[in-house]
């Protein structure tokens, strides 16, 4: 066939499928939940589109999806009457990975020796189907067009893209056929009630009717396509919201927090809100994108909305309101007034609800709180607003030896004690054996120790908790004079001999020379002779010491 074009996969497409085919994960089940995902996506795509060009769905059937086994053709085919793929779409999508979560999926690979427990814990996306297909054909029209392709791929080293027979073009009037031609080892799902069983338990959640049409009999709905966030919380179990984290998430974990309501008032809509309870591969991201999905109705819009807070770009889920215009466009978004209350209200419940949280499941803010803490802390330097709420939130690691937040450090201060200190650094280790803790443990002083590479940020806003300053004990002066010594402390000192402060300082001013700005006597040390530290009003040591590895 002349109009047949070869085309060979990016080299990390190629090491996926090498994985795919020769992988002994045994959970082959998620391929059908990725592909149904991937069928959702493009009726929602198509749904949004077709808000300016109501002609795209026109005479044509409403968006669903179809999962036809047949076991006379060993072939399994879902279908959906979504947005499609032109020649060029099916050749980008399905050529090369775009996705963030795939790429880190295939570097992580490289790393393992066997990288097949991994595969669950990243959606790999359209090409797990090669777990269970040794070939595969993607049938498309994209919407409105007039042209449809097909690609087809052994999962070696390319694919091909051909146009369509006649007969498959006049059967695909819209959408895509992805045809699976199974293995001899996964006959198992052209079998009805394995298929019932998969999309039960990962793809219930999905908004398009998904019909299964067995060979023989009637075509019948299998998933029950309910927008779960509109119905009301008395009639959900834990297992439905489980369920439903994982689908809208495409999470494996359990959420550690639910947050499921409606707001009435000025605006309408309904919140449906997870936090993990594990930490994503992509938190770090530069871009900081949240991904929570706002719907006008029930019609996807977006998830790229930001409608929460950088800060908590970990929690997933669902934000559907009643009054935003269908039409409204992606860019139009980023002004709007009534997105930006919601973003607000929003905002404010799901901090009250890690509050609440933090009172009643200590367990399960901790999760929260290890998994995204980092990420949290960078609010206290970014919301203002919140900040206090944020700090009071905030779990630290301290000299304790345990986790504790800054009410329990308060609780816990010495007489005379009017400050809370911290020491930024490294690793807990490393701040241990740090000199400058000297003085506060010959006190018994409790301090903050703090190895995020966000907290030389935050810290450097000079904070209070309940009236009392934050202060980094490497900057500055501290006098730890009010405080009272410790018993045994006390009981080391008067053991020691006196020394001629004066005449120490001016002999190390002389030769230290301008390398320093000041010498001073100090009560922060009680076995080390000597340390460096920041004056008062530049930067923290820590901050400095960040800022110039930035540089280089
Ligand atoms: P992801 O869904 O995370 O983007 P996938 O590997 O699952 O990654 O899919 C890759 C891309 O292929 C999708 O982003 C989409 O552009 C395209 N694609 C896959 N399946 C379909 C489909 N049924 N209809 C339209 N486009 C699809
Ligand atoms: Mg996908």
């Amino acid at each position: 066939d002349t109009a047949t074009v070869s085309h060979s996969f990016q080299a990390e497409v190629s090491e996926l499928l090498h994985l795919m085919v020769h992988s002994v994960y045994s959970e082959t089940d998620i391929f059908l939940r990725e592909l149904i995902s991937n069928a959702s996506d493009a009726c929602d795509k198509l749904r949004y589109e077709a808000i300016a060009k109501p002609e795209l769905i026109g005479e044509g059937e409403a968006p669903q999806i179809r999962v036809i086994p047949s076991k006379a053709a060993s072939t399994l085919t879902i279908a959906d009457s979504g947005i499609g793929m032109d020649r060029q779409e099916l050749i980008d999508h399905l050529g090369t990975i775009a996705r963030s979560g795939t790429k880190a999926f295939v570097q992580r690979l490289s790393e393992a020796k066997d990288g097949s427990g991994l595969i669950g814990q990243f959606g790999v996306g359209f090409y797990s189907a090669f777990m269970v297909a040794d070939r595969i054909v993607v049938i498309s029209r994209r919407a409105g067009g007039d042209e449809v392709w097909t690609w087809t791929s052994s999962g070696g080293a390319g694919f091909e893209v051909a146009p369509a027979s006649e007969e498959d073009a006049k059967r695909v009037t819209r959408g895509t056929e992805i045809v699976l031609h199974l293995k001899d080892d996964a006959k198992k799902y052209l079998e009805t009630y394995e298929i019932e069983r998969i999309v039960t338990a990962y793809s219930d959640n999905i908004q398009f009717p998904i019909m299964l049409v067995p060979e023989e009999g009637e075509p019948r709905q299998i998933n029950s396509a309910s927008a779960l966030w509109q119905r009301s919380k008395s009639e959900l179990t834990p297992e439905d919201y489980t369920k439903a984290y994982k689908s809208i998430a495409h999470a494996f974990d359990e959420p550690a927090m639910t947050l499921h309501y409606r707001a009435e008032g000025r605006y309408s809509y309904a919140v449906l809100l997870f936090a993990p309870s594990t930490k994503p591969f992509d938190l770090f991201e530069p871009a900081r994108k949240g991904k929570v999905k706002l719907y006008v109705r029930r019609v996807f819009i977006t998830d790229d909305a930001d409608l929460l807070p950088a800060y908590l770009r970990f929690v997933r889920g669902v934000i559907d309101s009643e009054d935003l215009p269908l039409n409204i466009s992606r860019e139009m978004l980023q002004n709007n007034p009534q997105l930006a209350q919601i973003r607000k209200a929003v905002t404010t419940r799901v901090i009250s609800e890690l509050e609440q949280l933090a009172e009643k499941d200590a367990a399960n803010f901790d999760k929260i709180w290890d998994s995204f803490g980092a990420v949290i802390k960078e609010g206290l330097y970014e919301d203002f607003e919140r900040r206090d709420k944020l700090l009071a939130l905030a779990r630290f690691t301290t000299t304790s030896g345990e986790k504790r937040s800054l009410k329990q450090y308060v609780e816990g201060l010495k007489e005379n004690q009017t400050e809370i200190y911290f020491l930024v650094g490294d690793s807990i280790e490393r701040l241990k054996s740090n000199p400058r803790l000297e003085a506060a443990k010959a006190r018994g002083v409790e301090v903050l120790l703090l190895t995020d590479p966000v907290d030389a940020f935050w810290t450097s806003a000079r904070l209070e908790f309940d009236g009392k300053p934050l202060k980094s004990l490497s900057q500055g002066d501290i006098n730890f004079d009010p405080i009272p010594l410790s018993e045994e402390q006390k009981a080391e000192d008067e053991a020691k001999p006196a020394a001629d402060e004066a005449d120490t300082i001016a002999l190390i001013k002389a030769s230290l020379g301008d390398h320093v700005t000041d010498v001073k006597v100090s009560t922060r040390l009680t076995t080390s002779a000597s340390c460096l530290v920041a004056g008062s009003h530049g930067p923290d040591r820590e901050l400095e010491r960040i800022l110039s590895q930035q540089a280089r």
